[in-house]
């Protein structure tokens, strides 16, 4: 969040974090992830340097903010925002997002005690698509569980709350709560090119049983004469590992796919994305999960519908031109983070992307793969 709204901000500064007393003078460098309470002079000129030498940078990324997202030779990888909000559209239209590739709707039903109406939503839906003016907004349905929370719902504790009840999983065994949610959307999609995305997606079946509920949403306002668009792409997120090895099946009865690598690498790597105690295990260049991306983006190539990523790695510093070598179509990322994917884009043709994702896709370990992404990144 602190990301999507420009704030520089550190996390897992631990027990260092107690020697902080309230009204210290406090430097954070975010990129970096240093923090330094009570700087002397030497590190406060060092900071402002680093802040000169960041304007500039910004002021450079600037001139992609009207540039869709390619390679230097031009093969398009289209460059998205995500959004918890829909007035966080609003920085994803600033910043040249050319849409929204992840609208997480599970923030309009948390920290409140009651669920919201289909009215809200429709209007939270809309005006995310107004924002966007006729560009893609994909707007995930309820992903709750795991670490997040719906009062409201009041779920049972569970004791791997990450395998458990949740997203899908709670919209198929609650549809009452899904269709309220489908309803909405189809009304929204009346105002833009509003996509509908399913969470946490293990099997056919799931794709199946919710395109089924998002049917029934259908002929209830038909039968309302409520209006609707009932031409709204539908699609997925690949983020279980056995979606992504499923992918070419899965790819026959979507739109779109979009890669949650947060989740992906997750399960695959079968590390708790939270737990800080073994976050080394949480290994974006792991050559398993560049397969696992490879494998569904060929499988969406292969039938003719997008791939997107979603989860972090998308905006991370020089991905997108692994990401676009692994097949990759889309990207979405928080809004701060666009201009510098377009720019890392730019930079390379399509062909050094494949090479060095081909480097990587051959490693045998991710600390190889990590190695000669950074050398990459610095030669
Ligand atoms: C992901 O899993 O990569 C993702 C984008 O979804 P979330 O982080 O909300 O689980
Ligand atoms: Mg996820």
């Amino acid at each position: 969040m602190a990301r999507s709204m420009g704030i520089p901000a550190i996390v897992g500064a631990g027990e260092k974090a107690d020697e902080i007393a309230d009204g210290d003078l406090l430097l954070i460098d975010g990129a970096a992830g240093e923090v330094v309470a009570q700087p002397d002079e030497q590190t406060l000129a060092d900071f402002a340097e680093r802040q000169k030498a960041d304007a500039a940078h910004r002021a450079m990324l600037a001139q992609y903010k009207d540039k869709e997202g390619a390679t230097s030779d031009g093969r398009r990888v289209i460059i998205e925002g995500n959004i918890g909000t829909p007035d966080d559209a609003v920085r994803v239209a600033e910043l040249g997002g050319e849409g929204v590739g992840l609208f997480r709707s599970e923030f309009l039903f948390m920290d409140r005690t009651d669920l919201p109406s289909e009215e809200e939503q429709f209007a939270a839906y809309k005006k995310a698509c107004e924002i966007m003016q006729g560009k893609p907004v994909i707007i995930r349905t309820l992903d709750i569980g795991g670490d997040k929370e719906v009062p409201a719902l009041a779920l049972e504790q569970e004791q791997n709350p990450f395998l458990g009840y949740r997203a899908i999983r709670i919209c198929l065994n609650q549809p009452e709560l899904f269709l309220i949610q489908l309803r909405a959307l189809l009304r929204a999609a009346q105002y833009g090119d509003l996509r509908i995305m399913f969470p946490m997606i293990s099997s056919v079946d799931e794709v199946r049983d919710a395109k089924q509920v998002l049917e029934q949403a259908k002929d209830m306002l038909t039968a309302e004469g409520v209006p609707f668009n009932s031409n709204v792409k539908v699609g997925i997120m690949v983020e279980i590992p056995v979606a992504a090895v499923c992918a070419d099946v899965l790819a026959k009865e979507v739109d779109f796919f979009s890669i949650g690598t947060n989740d992906l690498i997750q399960y695959s790597c079968a590390v708790d994305r939270i737990n800080e105690k073994i976050s080394y295990l949480y290994r974006p260049l792991h050559p398993g999960v560049l397969r696992l991306i490879a494998m569904t983006a060929k499988a969406a190539n292969e039938n003719g519908i997008e791939v997107g990523v979603c989860g972090e790695m998308a905006g991370t510093a020089g991905m997108a031109p692994v990401l676009c070598g692994l097949g990759v179509t889309n990207l979405s990322m928080s809004a701060s983070a666009m201009l510098a994917a377009k720019a890392d884009l730019a930079k390379h043709s399509y062909d050094e992307c494949r090479e060095l994702a081909d480097k990587l896709l051959a490693c045998a370990s991710a600390s190889d793969a990590e190695r000669i992404f950074t050398d990459w990144r610095e030669s």
